[in-house]
């Protein structure tokens, strides 16, 4: 069983999340429809990859995401 996302909330306003933003150091972040919005040039900026949650939470589009840490 696949258990990558265990939050479905949004990390700035804890709305429903609808986002999921895999960070370049490994970590992720939740956001609502308006909160990816609103961090959605910063984070393509600092090179992290914006999904639907729907489809991230099949846990197909995780699987080559690296979690661990050095
Ligand atoms: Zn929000």
């Amino acid at each position: 069983m696949i258990d990558t996302i265990t939050r479905d909330r949004c990390d700035r306003c804890g709305a429903a999340g609808r986002y999921v933003s895999m960070l370049p150091g490994g970590g992720l972040l939740v956001f609502c429809g308006h909160h990816e919005r609103v961090h959605r040039e910063g984070l393509r900026a600092g090179g992290a990859l914006s999904r639907p949650l729907a489809a991230v939470t099949d846990g197909e589009e995780l699987a080559g995401v690296p979690t661990s840490r050095p």
